[in-house]
Order: structure tokens, then C-alpha cells, then sequence
């Protein structure tokens, strides 16, 4: 599906699900350089999943990628657990590689010990990864030229910092080595002045979905502990399930 929508500033922005990129594997180089091994993957996914920096706006709608290419939800809703999905991925993937690089280094004893817990998040990480790239929302994806780096970002400064009121300060979060968050405009609309200073303060009750705790957060807080609490939660306290499973079949 797709539909093309002209925004505020005349960009006309296609909206769709079905964006690729192209991927290659290797480069061959001899007289000339050779891509090898191309493949088309869905865009929006392979840019979440690999790209070095991901920087964000104040709802998670607008999100550039390494600098380079820019992804637009319609939905803010939408955005938020697109980023939680991601989060959780990149945390698994580098667990499970922490992981297995200590299972080559141990004894034969401990290695039976720890093994079921590589296979359980390998199983973990497959299943997440089979539903994150049949994710099926629709979004807007554009190369960003160099010239609109100078005015994509927000500006950093803190206006008035003699004053108390926290809501003017202008400050972007960094959730962890890859992710900025609150650090975009949010668009060129006259709207814009007010969300982006709203949207990033205003603090509302949520109930996180794998600790189940009822806590007071801003967009930052929450995927801040997002990050640090799903894979915990998803993670360990299905072992006993697992092991359930295994003993079955
Ligand atoms: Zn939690």
C-alpha cells in the first residue's frame, strides 16, 4: 500500500510499507569496484537494525539514520514501538553475541551450563526478528542532503537558563550509544514551536508492559527504561518455559 502526501513545505512524501534498500555482501575490487551478493531488504527495518547512529524528534515521528536518510511516521504511536522493537533487537543481538563469543572461551563443563541460555535467546531473537520485518506500518523514507544538516537539528542551546521552568530547556537525551532522542525538529509547521516543547516534557502514567510497573515518564524516560527493562523481562523469566518446551519434545 501506498499513498503521497504533500506536507506544509511542499515536500511530497510517500507513504508506504513496502520500501527497500539495496544490501550488498561483498566488495570486489579490481580494475574496477564490483558489488557482490546484492539484495533488496525492507528499508526502514535494515536501517533501525544497523545503522550506527539513529537520531530522533520529540514523538519518534521523524528519524535519521547515520545521517543519511531519513524515515517518517505518520503515527507517533506507531513510531514509539517500532523503537521499542528495535531497542530490544540490538540489545538481544549484542547479548547474544557477548554470549557466544564467552561460550568459545569456556571448558566443556560450563559450557553445558551455559548453552541453554545462548539457545533461548537465539530462539528469542529469531522470533522478535520474524516480527519486526513483517512489520507491515506504512512510512516515508528520503536521502537527507548535506545543506539540511545545518537546520534539521534543534538547536542545543538552553534559553534562559537562569530560569527554573525545565520545559524551555532545549536538551536532546541519549538513550545509549546509538540512539538520540529529542534532538530533531519535529517539521517546519507553525505548530512545531509548541509540540516540540511539549511533547518532550509532559510526563504521563505508564504501565510498562514486561515489568508491569505503573511509573510517571516523558518519551525519554520511557524508552530510556524500555531499554534497560524489556530484555531483561523477556528474557528471563520465560527460561522455565523454555526448558518446559525442550523436556516435551
Ligand atoms: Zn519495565
Amino acid at each position: 500500500s501506498a499513498k503521497t502526501t504533500t506536507s506544509s513545505n511542499n515536500k511530497k512524501q510517500v507513504f508506504s510499507n513496502r520500501h527497500e534498500l539495496l544490501v550488498y555482501v561483498t566488495l570486489l575490487e579490481t580494475n574496477k569496484p564490483y558489488i557482490m551478493n546484492v539484495m533488496r531488504t525492507p528499508a526502514m527495518q535494515t536501517l533501525f537494525l544497523y545503522a550506527s547512529t539513529i537520531e530522533t524528534n520529540n514523538d519518534f515521528t521523524r528519524i535519521l539514520c547515520d545521517q543519511w536518510l531519513e524515515v517518517t511516521f505518520e503515527n507517533a504511536e506507531t513510531a514509539q514501538g517500532v523503537i521499542s522493537s528495535l531497542l530490544l533487537l540490538r540489545n538481544a543481538r549484542d547479548l547474544l553475541l557477548q554470549m557466544t563469543l564467552q561460550d568459545l572461551n569456556k571448558s566443556i563443563d560450563v559450557e553445558l551450563l551455559s548453552k541453554p541460555r545462548t539457545y533461548q535467546l537465539q530462539h528469542l531473537l529469531s522470533m522478535k526478528m520474524a516480527d519486526f520485518l513483517e512489520n507491515s506500518c506504512v512510512y516515508a523514507i528520503r536521502r537527507v542532503l548535506s545543506a539540511e544538516l545545518d537546520t534539521i537539528y534543534r538547536p542545543q542551546n538552553v534559553e534562559n537558563a537562569d530560569d527554573d521552568d525545565s520545559t524551555i530547556r532545549k536538551e536532546s537525551t541519549k538513550i545509549n550509544e546509538y540512539l538520540t532522542y529529542n534532538c530533531l525538529r519535529s517539521n517546519d509547521d507553525q505548530e512545531s514551536f509548541w509540540s516540540e516543547y511539549a511533547g518532550s516534557t509532559m510526563q504521563i502514567h505508564w504501565v510498562c508492559p514486561y515489568c508491569n510497573e505503573d511509573i510517571l515518564v516523558n518519551p525519554a524516560e520511557r524508552v530510556a527504561h524500555e531499554n534497560q527493562c524489556q530484555l531483561s523481562c523477556e528474557y528471563f523469566p520465560s527460561r522455565e518455559k523454555y526448558f518446559r518446551i525442550k523436556l516435551v519434545n
